[in-house]
């Protein structure tokens, strides 16, 4: 194996350890919290370091959900999107897989795992992201539902959860080919809905853009302490010790000034359940799937 993809397969293999580990967890009336807690002290446990918060999306939540420390969710019978990104000296691992707690919905479930499984087999140098759309949306609707349009998979960078290219989740007519290297996540959505999702409200997700100076004593504090995760996406919960009221002023007033990016939950348009499947690939002959066991 060549060595400029060890760091990416360690993340890889930390990610997909913590992954299985961790569906035994997602159960009715788990604290939601307590389960993102105890994903994130498993990844650095296991020697790897959190690339974005641990988020559990349910039902017609397609992601982004991230309980703040005040969160007392707990699961109940849903479709839940569980996504989780570790780091190796900035080298990203990005999966996902669903849980349906409801027992109801294995072929929505079936329907994003297969697509993923169809687009990996594609993956190698000169394959197009048009083709793995196809390939994707292909499978999603001979399950009967819709890919999320507006939502994709995409490339990793060090210390970059998101970057080019994107890797859609039906044919866009991007005929860019995948290069030799590359690290990208593939990330299939099925729903049984509209197959877009809007923006809700209320971020705890954010992400350190624009770092400016800010005047008061506190706001000083907790943006020192974000400038400690390393531009990666980090959860509002993290911030808790500050209290909560304080952390949410401080948060909204940075993202006022463009200092932080949000993430806010991101909700199916019509309301449709969702699942996704995601794992993170070495574009290579043959791919690397870095996030299987
Ligand atoms: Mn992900
Ligand atoms: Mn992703």
């Amino acid at each position: 194996m060549e060595q400029e993809y060890d760091d990416w397969i360690q993340a890889g293999q930390i990610a997909a350890k913590v992954r299985e580990e961790a569906r035994a967890w997602v159960r009715e009336n788990a604290l939601i919290r307590e389960t993102a807690d105890k994903v994130e002290a498993r990844i650095l446990e296991l020697g790897g370091k959190i690339a974005f918060p641990a988020q559990f999306s349910s039902d017609n939540v397609a992601a982004h959900y991230c309980p703040d420390a005040q969160d007392e969710t707990r699961f109940a019978r849903n479709i839940v999107k569980m996504d989780i990104g570790v780091h190796v000296s900035g080298a990203v691992a990005d999966t996902a897989v669903t849980i349906d707690l409801t027992k109801e919905h294995s072929s929505l479930v079936k329907a994003s795992e297969e697509a993923l499984k169809a687009a990996s087999e594609l993956v190698r140098p000169g394959a197009t992201p048009a083709q793995i759309g196809r390939a994707i949306h292909e499978v999603i609707t001979s399950y009967g539902f819709s890919p999320i349009k507006n939502l994709s998979g995409h490339g990793l960078g060090r210390y970059e959860v998101h970057t080019s290219p994107s890797i859609p989740n039906y044919d866009t007519g991007d005929d860019n080919p995948l290069k030799k290297g590359q690290t990208i996540a593939i990330e299939p959505f099925a729903t049984n809905g509209l197959g877009m999702i809007k923006q809700s409200s209320n971020a705890t997700v954010f992400m350190l853009t624009n770092p400016k100076p800010v005047r008061d004593i506190t706001s000083r504090k907790i943006l020192e302490k974000i400038k400690g995760y390393e531009g990666l996406p980090f959860a509002s919960r993290w911030l808790a010790g500050f209290g909560a009221q304080r952390v949410r002023l401080s948060l909204s007033q940075f993202v006022k000034l463009g200092i932080i990016e949000q993430y806010p939950p991101l909700v199916e348009q019509g309301n449709g359940l969702v699942s996704q499947t995601e794992h993170t690939f070495i574009v290579d002959e043959p791919a690397i799937i870095t996030t299987r066991l």
